[in-house]
């Protein structure tokens, strides 16, 4: 951390960057990072792979997040937020790729130290609370936007507090956050209460698909191309649906494979228990966290569930 607000005081332009599918961490902790930069009388740019899904827009400042940089914009250093390997912030590494400084700050115990400076610490709930470990470290004072997002990027990341990256020191920073005058019943609401008639009936159809291995430890949905052209959903309200197939009684592992274009396939995986599946995604030449992570395999999706599920039962009998 200290080398990280070393570099955040040489430089003065920056750029910042998460992984492709902004979700509540990587959009809280950018977010924040903007505001620590600016608090400072420097600049920073969002410039991310994706858009912000519509459910995220009503984040104080959600419209500063860019896809490419503007006509003359430019930047010193990079600050790359939320993401296990430069790979995955998408089409954003062009950007950076030209010999640029690169500050990464990330909690995925995959992360693969690709920047100049490396702060990993996969004991932090999310990048969201590094973040702010960042603001208390350099005296900086938050604003009531600011513990806004970064309560966000906690509350989402530790799927409200139930994961078990939850630890004290989060309870006492989202403690903090809400001193700032938030109310989490209001934040939960437009976090978690705002679907559509459409996306319940595409969570629907996703968990009709739901099957379960012979020793009923490990179930799995899945998505195809097909359902979203019926129900008109798009595949970032899918973000949480693998957690009903872990909710099921003595499931161990619950995986979500969801058909992409250009044959990939995207596969989330979620554990119960003492299995690691960070260590399956590898396999794959994904990551992510020991109860979370995430890979994409080339193919079909029923090639992909064949490779996969061999792969899962392996590991669950090894034992
Ligand atoms: P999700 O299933 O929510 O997309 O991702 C779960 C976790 O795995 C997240 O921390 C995410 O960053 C990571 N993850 C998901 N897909 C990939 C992937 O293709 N490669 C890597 N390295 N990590 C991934
Ligand atoms: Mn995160």
């Amino acid at each position: 951390m200290k080398q990280v607000i070393e570099a955040i005081a040489k430089y003065n332009k920056f750029l910042i960057t998460a992984h492709v599918n902004l979700e509540g961490d990587s959009l809280g902790s950018q977010l924040g990072m903007k505001a620590l930069v600016e608090s400072l009388g420097k600049t920073a740019i969002i410039v991310d792979n994706d858009a912000v899904p519509d459910h995220y827009k009503f984040l104080p400042r959600a419209e500063e997040v860019c896809n490419k940089l503007g006509d003359g914009e430019d930047f010193e250093a990079a600050i790359v937020l939320d993401c296990p390997t430069l790979k995955r912030i998408g089409k954003v590494r062009d950007l950076i790729a030209k010999g640029k400084f690169i500050i990464n700050v990330d909690h995925h115990i995959s992360n693969e130290k690709f920047g100049d400076i490396n702060w990993v610490d996969p004991n932090a709930s999310s990048a969201g609370e590094m973040v702010y470990k960042i603001f208390k470290e350099m005296g900086i004072k938050l604003t009531k936007e600011t513990a806004l997002v970064l309560y966000i990027a906690i509350l989402t990341d530790t799927g409200s507090f139930n994961y078990d990256n939850t630890s004290s020191v989060t309870h006492e920073i989202a403690g903090e956050l809400l001193g700032y005058g938030i109310d989490p019943a209001s934040v939960s609401e437009s976090v978690y209460e705002r679907r559509s008639i459409a996306d319940i009936k595409f969570l629907g159809r996703v968990l009709s698909t739901i099957k379960v291995n012979k020793a009923a430890d490990v179930a799995y949905l899945e998505i195809t191309r097909k359902m979203l052209k019926e129900t008109g959903a798009d595949l970032v309200k899918a973000e949480g649906f693998v957690n009903y197939a872990r909710s099921i009684d003595k499931v161990r592992v619950a995986i979500i494979f969801k058909e992409d274009v250009n044959d990939k396939i995207n596969v989330s995986f979620r554990s119960k228990g003492d299995v690691d599946v960070n260590k399956i995604a590898s396999f794959f030449n994904g990551g992510g966290h020991v109860k979370a992570s995430g890979c994409v395999i080339e193919g079909s999706i029923a090639e992909a569930e064949k490779k996969v599920l061999d792969k899962v039962e392996e590991v669950l009998r090894s034992k």
